[in-house]
């Protein structure tokens, strides 16, 4: 179910971008350079199909297959650049909300991946590079990254979407955090009352419990009473202070430590 729900956000994104048209020639130049084979019928999706339709352009047609002009980088102006980055991503990348986060990733060409990681990079995202299966994986991890760029990109609502189930995922991992650390405090808690109750009752067993203050022997009875108590909690019910429980089961502690009859 979740797993659906995020298929379908990363497929919004795709149908967000996809939906743009630019409207400067330029920039509609670019972003088919940027779609590559996929703009001339090898898209792998009907969403990237359609697009290249409407980006088509006749003197564009008239080329053989795989000899679209690259974009002159270093020349093309930003809006250039983005549409040309959008047309990249929309036919050779992939994004995927995981675990950890978002990951994003372009597979292309062994001969391309460092040029796209170049450009990527002056774009302002920093991507690492590596090769995968005899094919160049260019990634972006990190998820402010990642959204950063699908904004470049001129994708909208979608990212607010993916933005607001990546938090959803953050809290939600906070929390149960916080669930467990709560579980090791009681377990902790428990442990130590555990140890409690045996001085307490080495303590009974030989006369000496009576021999401590009213305060030590008071904490005593009422760790017996309640041996799943805090020490705020104990210190609540007697109406003293934390601090002043902790050096009543100090006092316990030591006087269990001598041997009886030394005191
Ligand atoms: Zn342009």
């Amino acid at each position: 179910m979740v797993k659906t729900r995020e298929r379908d956000l990363v497929q919004a994104v795709r149908v967000d971008l996809a939906a743009i048209d630019p409207p400067r020639a330029c920039c509609r130049a670019a972003e088919r350079s940027g779609l590559g084979t996929a703009a001339q019928g090898r898209a792998r999706s009907p969403v990237v199909a359609r697009l290249a339709i409407r980006l088509a352009d006749p003197e564009a047609d008239r080329r053989p297959a795989g000899q679209l002009p690259d974009l002159d980088w270093a020349a093309a102006r930003s809006h250039c650049r983005s549409a040309w980055l959008r047309g990249r991503f929309l036919s050779a990348g992939s994004l995927s909300l995981v675990a950890a986060g978002a990951h994003l990733e372009l597979v292309v060409p062994m001969g391309e991946g460092s040029e796209l990681a170049g450009r990527l990079r002056e774009a302002g995202f920093a991507p690492s590079l590596r090769v995968r299966r005899g094919r160049s994986v260019v990634t972006l991890k990190r998820t402010e990254t990642i959204l950063a760029f699908l904004r470049h990109c001129g994708a909208g609502a979608s990212v607010l979407e993916v933005e607001s189930r990546l938090v959803m995922r953050q809290l939600q991992g906070h929390l149960n955090r916080v669930l467990n650390a709560e579980g090791a405090n009681l377990e902790r808690t428990v442990a130590a009352s555990a140890r409690q109750m045996a001085i307490i009752e080495q303590l009974e067993v030989d006369g000496r419990l009576a021999e401590a203050s009213d305060i030590d022997r008071a904490v005593a009875l009422e760790r017996r009473a309640a041996p799943e108590a805090t020490f705020s909690e104990l210190a609540d019910r007697l109406g003293i202070s934390r601090a002043r429980v902790q050096r009543a089961f100090r006092h316990l502690e030591d006087a269990a430590a001598q041997p009886a009859g030394d005191i």
